[in-house]
């Protein structure tokens, strides 16, 4: 019998391969990763794995005995170069072709890199997205140093706080008008944009970097197009990604922004799925990819009990998380296309919520230090439910009250 093959281990491919055993899969379930390591979690990366608060063995996803209980053959080190939908075979980058009977692709993204004539090349010029790139990075977070952090997202954002933390002077440049601007609503780019001037970092919106300049090969600063200089003894850049979509391309898979999906994770060959932060799905009318765990994870056991059969088509409520200093932001929910948004205050210190509306209806809620208005907020949009903009605005109005309000 031939196996069922997962391509790439991370997030979507352990969460895949753990539900087709739950779901009592019993055959062949080969996991094939290209990083050396047993698969972990990144989100700590640019958190408290970076600030030398969470030790490796606390990131893996699964513990090394769980691959052998399990029954799952897990590959580190090993790339798929190719893939023959019509053969249904892989190949390996040491030549070796294998056999599938169903295949996963769940082979994430990637970030984007500044080109080589931008100064993306010099040593110092780092980005955060595997243990290999964090461990690179912690060194050289050294208090004194002066960090360049190119792009306003939650990357850049969390590699800002951190460094801060660590006693680096920092300085954040985003080209868009905003931080967070692809992301979220302008109330909450202010209230990050206020925490992290609060702290000390120097956020700089609405530049656009010319070059990073350097001496001898080694990053010594910044060059803006206004003609602003910045002196930099490190960069980091978090400019977005890109998913890893090369193996469906050269297979004649369809794609777009990802490898596009139907609701069940069907890629366009019947035999081939995709989940996590690789995949263009169907959501609501519209089509979507999202990068975060929460999608990972429910994404990759709805392909897998969809590989056992199961005909349901995906229809997650989004949930995202950002840790900045002592800010745990929580998102419930996808902002896209929103005409509205109302805030409300928090009961604590730093604590606010964001409302997002189409219209009428709810459809999104970003939490700052506020799990209630979280879990509120997640429980409603699961519903398929709304609040009323002036409730959720009103700090005296009890949310949970609309959890059951008809
Ligand atoms: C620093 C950082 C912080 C983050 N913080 C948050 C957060 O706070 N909250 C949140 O919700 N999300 C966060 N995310 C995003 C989240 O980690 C991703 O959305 C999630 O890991 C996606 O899972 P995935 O399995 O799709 O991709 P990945 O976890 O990237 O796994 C894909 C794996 O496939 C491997 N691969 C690719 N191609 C091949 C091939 N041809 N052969 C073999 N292996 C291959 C890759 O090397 C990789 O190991 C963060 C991401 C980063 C980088």
């Amino acid at each position: 019998m031939d196996p069922i093959i997962v391509v790439g281990a991370g997030q979507a491919g352990v969460a895949l391969a753990a539900k087709l055993r739950a779901l009592g899969y019993d055959g062949p379930l080969l996991l094939i990763g290209q990083e050396p390591v047993l698969p972990y979690q990144r989100p700590p990366l640019s958190k408290k794995y970076i600030l030398g608060e969470l030790a490796l063995d606390r990131l893996l996803i699964r513990p090394p005995g769980w691959y052998e209980e399990q029954k799952v053959e897990c590959r580190l080190s090993t790339r798929v170069a190719h893939l023959d939908p019509a053969a249904k075979t892989v190949s390996l980058d040491d030549g070796t072709d294998l056999r599938y009977s169903k295949l996963a692709l769940a082979t994430g993204a990637s970030p984007l890199v500044l080109p080589a004539p931008i100064g993306g090349k010099l040593e110092g010029v780092l980005r955060i997205r595997s243990l290999a790139d964090a461990d690179r990075l912690a060194p050289l977070l050294q208090p004194g140093k002066k960090l360049l952090v190119i792009g306003g997202g939650y990357i850049g954002l969390e590699a800002a706080a951190v460094a801060r933390m660590k006693g680096l002077e920092v300085t954040l440049i985003e080209k868009a008008e905003r931080i967070l601007q692809r992301v979220a609503a302008p109330l909450t780019s202010d209230y990050f944009r206020a925490l992290h001037g609060w702290h000390g970092v120097s956020i700089r919106e609405a530049v656009t970097l010319e070059r990073l300049e350097g001496t001898e090969g080694r990053l010594t600063g910044a060059r803006l197009a206004d003609g602003t200089r910045i002196e930099a003894d490190l960069a980091i850049v978090g400019i977005g990604v890109l998913p890893d979509k090369g193996l469906a391309i050269r297979a004649d898979l369809d794609v777009d922004d990802g490898i596009i999906v139907d609701g069940q994770c069907r890629t366009s060959d019947p035999d081939i799925f995709a989940a996590g932060d690789c995949t263009s799905f169907p959501w609501r009318g519209e089509r979507i990819r999202l990068e975060s765990v929460g999608n990972a994870i429910e994404q990759a056991e709805h392909a897998a009990a969809c590989m056992l059969g199961e005909t349901k088509d995906y229809d997650p409520v989004p949930w995202f998380w950002s840790d900045q200093y002592d800010v745990k932001l929580q998102i419930a929910g996808f902002h896209r296309g929103y005409t509205d948004t109302v805030l409300r205050p928090g009961k604590r210190e730093q604590s606010q919520s964001v409302w997002y509306y189409r219209g009428e209806a709810l459809v999104a809620v970003d939490a700052m230090n506020d799990a209630l208005a979280y879990g509120i907020g997640k429980k409603v949009l699961e519903a398929r439910r709304s609040i009323p903009k002036a409730a959720a605005a009103d700090p005296a109005v009890e949310l949970k009250t609309w959890l059951t309000a008809s």
